[in-house]
């Protein structure tokens, strides 16, 4: 067995009365079903349907929180392996029902029990501790911008890929992913912005626009992850910033 009011103290944070109306209203009419891809993917599965996906919910609601560690598995395979949040079904239901934000609250109680996946939670950890969801250390970072500058260069002599300019209009953040598997997309990037003449700049830390807290379902890690994107932007003094997600 787990701590009942764990869960419940989850719930209760997840802003309960507006979960609980939709648990309680969702008329299990289906006209949500086959907006969801995991459905089309599986049709002769009705538990991918979106209202399937607010059972392991509903029974955390019905037992007051009380879930065995098996029916814990459960909840964490549904609301992880199931769904991915895309709020798409709630274009769909005449009631505005938001399976995603069900399915995060979900993520949450699993979360709060340590049953985060472990990929997920790599690169959860990665970003509390090295300000990107793959580790990459501030001095790769900028050398791949500099080796991306100089390649472009040859392309356009003017081109500039300035960090930290102050009073830039735009932010330019990433996807670590293409600082470190994807230059290339880096230099794709480097030209529209020289080619456009924006006024831009790239931040030293704060310029990873991934979220795994989000993800996850753990609220401080996605505060925290959204606040060095802040940061960087109030530091910087720009006007927008430009999500490479
Ligand atoms: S939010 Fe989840 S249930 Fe709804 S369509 Fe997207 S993946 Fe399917
Ligand atoms: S979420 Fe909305 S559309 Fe989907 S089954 Fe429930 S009431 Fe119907």
């Amino acid at each position: 067995m787990t701590a009942p009011t764990q869960v419940l103290e989850v719930m209760k944070k997840k802003d309960n009365a507006r979960v609980r109306m939709w648990l309680d209203i969702c008329a299990r009419c289906g006209l949500c079903a086959e907006s969801c891809h995991f459905f089309l993917s599986n049709p002769d599965h009705p538990d991918y349907t979106p209202a399937y996906k607010n059972k392991p919910l509903l029974l955390a609601y019905a037992k007051k929180g009380d879930l065995t560690s098996e029916e814990l598995d459960w909840l964490t395979d549904y609301a992880y392996g199931t769904c991915n949040m895309c709020q798409r079904c709630s274009m769909y239901c005449p009631y505005g029902i938001s399976i995603a934000f069900l399915t995060r609250t979900a993520r949450s109680i699993a979360v709060a029990h340590g049953r985060t996946p472990p990929n997920l939670a790599r690169g959860t950890k990665d970003h509390l501790e090295f300000g990107n969801n793959m580790a990459i250390p501030e001095e790769d970072y900028v050398e791949t911008i500099e080796w991306q500058l100089e390649e472009l260069q040859e392309e356009l002599p003017e081109a500039e890929a300035p960090i930290e300019k102050e009073g830039a209009e735009v932010l330019i953040t990433f996807n670590p992913r293409d600082i470190k598997f994807y230059p290339q997309n880096l230099h794709a990037y480097l030209k529209i912005y020289n080619a456009c003449n924006e006024n831009f700049t790239m931040a030293r830390t704060g310029w990873d626009s991934t979220n795994y807290g989000l993800f996850t379902g753990d609220d401080a890690a996605a505060k925290y992850m959204s606040g060095l994107v802040v940061d960087a932007g109030k530091r910087l003094k720009v006007s927008k910033v430009a999500s490479a997600e």
